[in-house]
């Protein structure tokens, strides 16, 4: 054999050179890092358990901020490089701020993520009595496909507040001594007529009662004998009456755990997992900032709400409450609110579609991203020709990109499906409205908007990865 064979051919070498690189990131991993993954993710399973709605996930964060030595933000104080400070906002969203030692002025570093996830709520009348069962009403939240909510259990999560103002909290069906709740659907025997119907139209809206109740009441001068059975243990357990479901929020969600799904452990079944996981992961990041010293831009990282009805609402971003904080901050300091807003940066922190060797005609192969090939970037979004989303700019990718690749980070580009396959939004568009740079990173999910959604545990911890990386910029 002669030396020359041992020699890349020329264009070999050129291909190294001018070719695109994709290799799972599995076989990138530096040593030492896969099992930094696993144990990351054991506390973005606990994560997932304690918070299965905003409420829940707003509580769960602030009090890991807490214990991480962020206090609640006083407007009226004045903060010094390297203070920690969080915002409640109406018990569903969350604003954490470390202050930097650059002034506002010259722009902050923003994470924004989403702690909603779509479930079913309960209707404001509920309760009521059908053929000796007792159910509640529901109307869904966000877009589900209604046949997967149907036989298998469900836990009732949220808050009452009784006539007297007082707030009653509920969290039944996920205590292994609690009982659960189930949506009923045909036997296969009876469901040929059911069969007949389109896959979206397999279950209806109205179709989605929840079972909670099968013992009357025993006492033949009463009507609704199951149904005043049931009004009689929640009174006892709660103290409600059934007007006060009026006011109340109460969100029906799968009764499972956060599990590792794989003989090898390498991904992650759960529940909300969009798009908690982009929020686990950038409240980590902002939480893991050294609490010695100052960053040197200011970090803010928002946990918003209703990203899934299309961010309305007081909790949601295309509302204020996330200016008027920025606005706080900025007043502080003497600075212009617009001068802040223009400088800044963000990554919006949203989930994106896995490919799913199952599925594969929804994506095009060449620009999905897939699981295990890291944290995905998504300039664009959007239906239609990109209607309706924040298409980012080329200047903006290359400083992420290089952010990424100078502090390896193991990440890949994504889009939602193929052209004209469908198509979606982000808050990206919306943070985007206020002036700032943002293009949409996250993590790419299968099976998204299921009961059971599935990540990849190394794409979780490259999230966490690059947000990190980013707000320390
Ligand atoms: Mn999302
Ligand atoms: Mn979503």
């Amino acid at each position: 054999m002669s030396n020359n064979s041992l020699e890349k051919s020329k264009g070999k070498l050129l291909q190294e050179k001018l070719f695109a690189k994709r290799k799972n990131g599995i076989l990138r991993l530096k040593d030492g890092e896969l099992e930094a993954i696993d144990s990351f993710c054991e506390g973005y399973k606990s994560f997932l358990d304690d918070g299965k709605t905003e409420r829940e996930a707003a509580k769960a964060s602030i009090e890991l901020a807490t214990s991480c030595g962020f206090s609640e933000y006083d407007p009226s104080k004045k903060y010094s490089p390297g203070d920690r400070v969080y915002s409640n906002v109406r018990g569903k969203c969350v604003i954490l701020c470390v202050f930097g030692s650059e002034p506002i002025e010259k722009g902050a570093n923003i994470l924004a993520a989403h702690i909603d996830s779509p479930r079913l709520d309960l209707k404001q009348h509920p309760v009521y009595e059908a053929s000796d069962l007792c159910l509640f009403k529901t109307h869904y939240y966000g877009g589900i496909k209604k046949y997967q909510w149907t036989a298998m259990p469900l836990s009732l999560h949220g808050v009452i507040y009784k006539s007297d103002g007082e707030m009653v909290e509920v969290n039944i069906g996920e205590d292994d001594c609690d009982p659960v709740f189930v949506i009923t659907d045909l036997l296969p025997h009876l469901g040929q007529e059911q069969a007949k119907r389109s896959l979206g139209d397999g279950i209806r809206g109205e179709e989605l009662n929840v079972l909670i109740g099968s013992r009357p009441f025993n006492d033949d001068e009463v009507s609704e004998k199951v149904k005043l059975g049931i009004l009689s243990c929640l009174f006892d357990k709660y103290g409600i009456v059934e007007d006060d479901f009026i006011s109340a929020e109460l969100e029906v969600v799968p009764a499972f755990k956060a599990k590792d799904v794989g003989f090898d452990r390498g991904l992650i079944g759960a529940y909300g997992q969009d798009d908690r996981v982009c929020a686990y992961t950038a409240l980590k990041a902002t939480l893991d900032l050294d609490e010695g010293s100052a960053p040197k831009t200011t970090c803010i990282t928002v946990l918003t709400d209703k990203e899934e009805i299309g961010s309305v609402g007081n909790t949601g971003l295309s509302g204020e409450y996330f200016k008027h904080f920025i606005h706080l901050v900025a007043r502080s300091e003497g600075a212009e609110l617009p001068t802040v807003l223009e400088n800044s940066k963000c990554l919006s922190a949203d989930v994106s579609v896995a490919f799913d060797p199952t599925f594969p005609e929804v994506c095009e192969q060449l620009n999905t991203a897939y699981c295990n090939y890291g944290v995905t970037m998504c300039k664009y979004t959007g239906s239609r020709g990109k209607g309706g989303c924040n298409d980012a700019n080329a200047e903006f990718l290359s400083y992420v990109r290089s952010v990424f690749d100078s502090n390896d980070v193991i990440w890949q580009t994504g889009e939602l499906g193929k052209v004209d396959g469908g198509g979606g939004g982000t808050v990206a568009a919306y943070v985007a409205n206020l002036g700032m740079e943002v293009v949409d990173v996250g993590v790419p999910v299968l099976s998204m908007h299921a009961p059971y959604e599935v990540t990849s545990k190394l794409d979780v911890y490259m999230a966490y990865k690059g947000f990190s990386a980013f707000i320390k910029n």
